[in-house]
């Protein structure tokens, strides 16, 4: 009978599942005893630095993994502190993360541990959404318990337009202030369009976008990518699990052919879509939502050891993309849309599915539908969504997942 782990409900298999061996010396290297394996690899007796790359024209080295603060960091004030100790020492909150709390967590951290604010790389987002950008960025850096962040970005931008020159006054603005060091924004929408426009803006210092293993080989992305790098746009990706809207399914064929490749290999499937993404040697850094230490450690070990992905490996998540390709929203909402003639946001609502049931976050998916408005809501109902199905290039059942998107989140 498999031994459980003090403290959690996984197995040892579970748990070897989930953080993978590397994971595993990681967590013995640092965690709680609760967490750690009894007779860690002789390799945790000297864990790797954790890699660093430039930031674009920031010239700032930020290390390759960044800590996503969409979590309760008020209560987890602990994991702050490991990930600073395992150097993942850039971190990513928002104002709307928790509505202010992600920041106040973070702030916290900082008033109880001044020195570490110089160690941090610290970023958060505003919408534009509701105007008075001064003033919230003013309270976002009181919660922050901070006088500036390092990078501060307009949070999920959707078009390029969108970044006006009212805008670019501001951020000149803010940047004289000393309260933000560098500028730029983030996109899980239109993203390769996002990125191509900001290559072209000589003010945007750096862009996170959904960037994963399923969208990394779109040729438009490709170029979008190349575009950046050469206008020297830091790039950072997130959402690099490619999670979809859909309701888990039992493993495929190629999910199955994929988990049993990596383990041999002594890593998970989830560390391999990481080591994807990083062996994009445009991409500074990578964005994980990290609320407790498994995933934590699973993540520091994956950045740390250095181990790239073989051919047949590669080959194995591109079978499993296609396998389950209709699973994913691809973030490319001007194509369903446009075929709706804009009135109802398809890949915000499937956005707020995939929190639900890939990330079991049913609280953040019922806010980011809850920030909807209303008659859009209500439309998901009535609609014809048709056009949209015929013109999505995943061949996703919009229709069916927005009725459940209104039942499941209404
Ligand atoms: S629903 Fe289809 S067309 Fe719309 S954003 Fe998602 S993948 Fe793209």
């Amino acid at each position: 009978m498999s031994r459980k782990i003090k403290d959690t409900d996984l197995t040892r298999r579970d748990f070897v599942k989930t953080v993978g061996l590397a994971g595993l010396a990681v967590a013995a290297a640092g965690v709680p005893a609760a967490l750690a394996a009894p007779e860690p690899p002789a390799a945790a007796a000297q864990p790797a630095a954790m890699p660093r790359r430039k930031l674009g024209k920031t010239g700032v080295d930020v290390s390759i993994l960044c800590l996503g603060g969409m979590f309760d960091t008020i209560n987890n004030q602990l994991l702050l502190r490991q990930a600073l100790k395992w150097g993942v020492t850039y971190w990513d909150t928002a104002e709307s993360y928790g509505n202010g709390l992600s920041e106040e967590g973070m702030g916290r951290f900082f008033s109880r541990n001044p020195e570490a604010r110089k160690e941090i790389f610290l970023v958060t987002k505003l919408q534009t959404k509701g105007g008075k950008l001064t003033e919230r960025l003013n309270k976002a850096l009181q919660r922050l318990q901070t006088d500036h962040v390092d990078l501060f970005f307009i949070h999920s931008l959707t078009d390029i337009n969108e970044m006006t020159p009212a805008l670019k006054a501001w951020a000149a603005e803010m940047k004289k202030a000393g309260k933000i060091k560098f500028f730029g924004f983030s996109t899980h929408t239109n993203m390769a369009d996002c990125l191509a426009g900001a290559a072209k803006l000589d003010w945007i210092d750096a862009v996170m976008m959904t960037y994963n293993f399923r969208v990394m080989n779109d040729p438009k992305m490709q170029a979008a990518v190349d575009a950046c790098a050469k206008a020297g746009v830091g790039l950072v990706a997130m959402k690099t699990q490619a999670g979809g809207p859909g309701t888990p399914k039992g493993p495929g064929t190629a999910k199955a052919e994929m988990v049993d490749r990596f383990l041999k290999r002594g890593f998970t499937d989830k560390q391999a879509k990481l080591k994807a993404v990083w062996e994009t040697p445009q991409i500074a850094s990578l964005c994980s939502q990290m609320p407790n230490l498994t995933i934590l450690s699973s993540n520091v070990a994956a950045a740390r050891d250095q181990v790239k992905l073989a051919g047949e490996e590669s080959d194995s998540l591109g079978r499993y993309a296609l396998e389950t390709e209709a699973d994913y929203c691809a973030g490319c909402g001007n194509l369903c849309q446009a075929a709706l003639g804009g009135v109802v946001p398809v890949n915000e609502v499937m956005r707020s599915l995939m929190y639900h049931r890939y990330y079991g976050e049913p609280e953040l998916a019922r806010l980011t539908f809850g920030a909807l408005p209303s008659e859009v809501r209500q439309r998901l109902a009535e609609v014809d969504f048709s056009p949209a199905e015929q013109a999505c290039p995943q061949g996703l059942a919009i229709a069916s997942l927005m009725r459940q998107a209104k039942e499941l989140l209404a």
